[in-house]
């Protein structure tokens, strides 16, 4: 069960039922735990402990628009590298220069903005070494 799944599950307990789960859980925690008062903790600063609660959702908001927006632009990225025809990717594929090997094909890679032009990122296929090419758009 996750921890969304267990939130949902425990809001829909009586007070009574909970707080009987909340003495069957201690029971059942490793002796350390409870010697390390953590649950003390979150008891005795209760209001401290739903104020992070609350930071950690709206830092898990902010993360999610964050990858949504990122994602947006790795498409916009990729649009453009469509835009150049596929003899031409090719070349530019297998025309990489990695710090190790010299000339050689980018696989694995990702599209990234460049301002106007783009980056691919990826791997050396001789080496797996980290190699990038910056391509130029018209
Ligand atoms: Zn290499």
């Amino acid at each position: 069960m996750n921890l969304r799944a267990l939130r949902s599950r425990l809001k829909a307990l009586e007070k009574t039922e909970l707080l009987e789960t909340i003495v069957q859980i201690y029971k059942v925690l490793p002796k350390e735990l409870i010697e390390e008062e953590l649950i003390d903790d979150i008891i005795a600063d209760r209001s401290g402990y739903l104020e992070l609660r609350q930071r950690e959702k709206e830092e898990e908001k902010r993360y999610r628009q964050a990858y949504q927006a990122e994602n947006v632009t790795h498409l916009a990225a990729l649009q453009k590298w469509k835009t150049i025809p596929e003899h031409a990717r090719e070349l530019l594929l297998n025309n990489v220069w990695c710090s190790r090997c010299g000339e050689t094909r980018l696989k694995d890679y990702t599209v990234e903005h460049a301002g106007p032009n783009i980056v691919l990122r990826g791997r050396c296929t001789a080496c797996h070494h980290d190699v990038a090419r910056h391509v130029e758009i018209e």
